[in-house]
């Protein structure tokens, strides 16, 4: 497939480099030969737009990724509204906008499965976005990414910039935040069946019913993917990334306890909220452009465990 935007040899920024998604990138590009441009927090707090728009100027990107967000599991979504809705916003807005006083060529932001609505037909088209009531207990986020999407629609139409999107669905592997609270819930449980292993618990609580339906697509495939897009797609519609198949909760756990080497049983705490029934993306799009998930959910599942071994990713924040 003939490539619409070349990324070799491109000046490129990836925001957000130290997060999950963003780390990913970074290691995808540098495979390619590739070495991005980032910034550290103390070094550009992209909440600022005088900040921002000074290192714009003095650096001079010509592709953008925004990967930089503050995100969370249905815990955190739950209990930071504001820095959910407000931190969201004004990272897309102040990256969007310098993007286009600095003439970059090519922007990718970066969305998400739950800007659909609670109840969207399964699997999820694009087409859903708006058509419905939001999941309550990731409105806070959904509002913000909807609006980053937005952003880069009306820059694309009132200027003509070549700045596109992407749905991931929910994202896991290597970097993750393994706070027990506010990651996750591959994280979250991959911590808390390893402890419950040390400490020979005879159990191990999984938040809800285990009954709600997740598709989980490694971080790895994702950053693939995102390159993949920015280099073979122009467009106003954004579009979906996922693995195309979902399972349940408890199907999950199982799955994340046979990989730590747990054997005790699985206790569901119903007290926890369960979040969207159901959230499988319709990843058509994406395929049709030459682009598949790889990496089998077993096998991302034990390249996360070793990387939490390893001590990678985040712990308390
Ligand atoms: P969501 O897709 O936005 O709901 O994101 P999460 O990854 O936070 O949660 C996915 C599902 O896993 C929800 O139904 C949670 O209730 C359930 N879950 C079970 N145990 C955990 C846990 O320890 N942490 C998190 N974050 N979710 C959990």
């Amino acid at each position: 497939m003939n490539k619409l935007y070349d990324l070799a040899g491109r000046k490129i920024f990836v925001a957000g480099h130290r997060g999950m998604v963003g780390a990913a990138l970074v290691r995808t590009l540098e495979a390619r030969g590739i070495s991005p441009l980032v910034a550290t927090r103390e070094e550009l707090d992209l909440e600022r737009q005088e900040q921002t728009e000074r290192w714009f100027a003095n650096h001079r990107p010509q592709a953008v990724i925004i990967a930089a967000a503050q995100v969370g599991g249905i815990h955190a979504n739950n209990s930071f509204p504001r820095d959910f809705l407000y931190r969201n916003m004004m990272i897309a807005a102040n990256l969007i906008e310098c993007a286009h006083r600095n003439n970059v060529e090519k922007l990718l932001y970066l969305g998400s499965s739950c800007i659909y609505p609670r109840n969207a037909p399964q699997p999820i088209t694009e087409e859903s976005l708006l058509t419905g009531k939001l999941e309550p207990t990731n409105e806070w986020y959904a509002i913000a990414k909807i609006a980053g999407i937005k952003l880069t629609q009306a820059y694309r139409r009132q200027f003509g910039c070549d700045y596109i999107s992407l749905m991931p669905t929910n994202l896991y592997g290597l970097g993750d935040n393994y706070h027990p609270e506010h990651g996750h819930v591959i994280a979250g449980l991959l911590r808390r069946f390893h402890e419950a292993k040390l400490a020979g618990a005879p159990s191990v609580a999984i938040w809800g019913t285990g009954t709600p339906r997740r598709e989980f697509l490694f971080v790895d495939d994702f950053a693939e993917g995102a390159l993949h897009a920015m280099e073979h797609y122009t467009g106003a519609d954004f579009m979906n990334v996922g693995c195309g198949e979902d399972i349940t909760i408890a199907e999950l756990a199982r799955e994340i306890a046979t990989v730590v080497g747990f054997k005790g049983e699985l206790a569901f705490d119903t007290s926890k909220p369960d979040g969207t029934p159901r959230k499988l993306l319709d990843v058509s799009r994406m395929n049709a452009l030459g682009w598949r998930a790889k990496t089998p959910l077993r096998a991302g599942l034990k390249a996360a465990y070793a990387d939490f071994l390893a001590g990678g990713g985040r712990r308390y924040d």
